[in-house]
């Protein structure tokens, strides 16, 4: 079991696959990934195998895979199929853009995926294009139903809450829901290096959100074991739900139950943390495991408690991109 010295546990562990990727999300990558810019060798399937038994022999659970955008690795079909074929390991989610839904989905089904989490900052075409730079919507929404009617993956769309950009859009979201077996989670805007500015522009507090929820019926559900940081609501007359992801809640922290490994095989204990360790000489080998482990528990004394956030410190984090949110 993996418990650090706050007495918290983690099953769960976000994989970055890579930092590349194709839009130009103005709150993480608005100039888009420039070839190079952080980018070296990103792990390759034998590492990821090595690394994922490490982490099931330490107790992990479940595995997102995330990016950039994981869905530019072609052999992304085949890491889920390894990713699932490893004891212990009950569950292998995805985190995309949703650009490459309509030719994946069959193949990502029948390597057993979970779960997959599509983000969609706008339900409206020209304001979703104003914020990702990319005139993907229609495609992307009919990836979704296309998913849902498989009735296979468990589906979660997320939006992030922007000031004076998609906040008029709550109830499109609400609306869109109403009908459909899916989670729509708004995160609250976090900053990091690179969005100082764009964070004082356009951050939301997800306060009001919740009053808006609590003031039209809708109540918290409670979360599961492996869930996420999200807060999830439901309501009588909607099939689907709403959930608020909150990292300035002030037990954010408290139920933190993740670890994070970028595409180059480092350790990042806290998103907001200052450093990430390198976990890739541990890689190479199946004969490494014991080794691994032990790093691997040895970081894990050093967990910070808590982020920095309020203090408007994002620790060393540059974009979410890097590491996969
Ligand atoms: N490209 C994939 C996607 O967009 O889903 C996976 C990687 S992306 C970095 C993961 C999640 O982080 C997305 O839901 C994205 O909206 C969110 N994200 C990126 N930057 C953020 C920020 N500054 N604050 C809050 N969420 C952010
Ligand atoms: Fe790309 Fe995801 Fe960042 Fe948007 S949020 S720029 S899709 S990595």
């Amino acid at each position: 079991m993996l418990v650090d010295p706050h007495g918290r546990t983690f099953k769960y562990l976000r994989l970055s696959l890579n930092n590349s990727c194709n839009f130009r999300c103005s709150y993480c990558l608005p100039n888009g990934y420039k070839n190079g810019m952080i980018e070296s060798k990103n792990l390759d399937l034998n590492e990821i195998k090595n690394l994922a038994l490490a982490f099931s022999h330490l107790g992990v659970e479940k595995i997102r895979l995330t990016g950039g955008e994981p869905t530019l690795r072609e052999d992304l079909v085949k890491i889920i199929e390894t990713l699932k074929k490893i004891q212990g390991i009950k569950q292998v989610t995805l985190s995309t853009n949703g650009f490459r839904l309509k030719s994946l989905t069959k193949h990502l089904i029948d390597a057993g995926l979970d779960g997959i989490n599509i983000s969609i900052d706008s339900l409206d075409r020209a304001n979703f294009q104003r914020i990702t730079k990319r005139d993907f919507l229609p495609s992307i929404l009919s990836g979704i139903d296309s998913i849902l009617e498989t009735k296979t993956l468990k589906v979660k769309v997320n939006a992030v809450l922007l000031r004076d950009l998609n906040d008029a859009e709550i109830s499109d979201f609400i609306n869109y829901v109403q009908d459909k077996d899916l989670s729509v989670r708004f995160i609250e805007l976090m900053q990091t290096k690179d969005n100082q500015d764009y964070f004082q522009k356009h951050h939301l507090s997800s306060k009001f959100l919740k009053d808006y929820l609590s003031l039209n019926g809708w109540y918290p559900i409670p979360r599961l074991n492996l869930a996420g940081p999200a807060q999830e609501y439901g309501h009588h007359h909607s099939l689907g739900r709403i959930g608020i992801i909150a990292p300035f809640d002030q037990n954010f922290c408290g139920g933190c139950n993740r670890l994070r490994v970028n595409a180059q095989g480092a350790l990042r204990l806290c998103l907001f943390g200052d450093g990430n360790f390198d976990l890739r000489p541990f890689l190479q080998s199946e004969f490494q495991l014991s080794e691994l482990s032990s790093r691997i528990k040895e970081l894990l004394n050093i967990k910070p408690l808590e982020h920095r956030l309020i203090h408007n410190d994002p620790g060393s984090l540059t974009s979410f991109s890097s590491i996969g949110g």
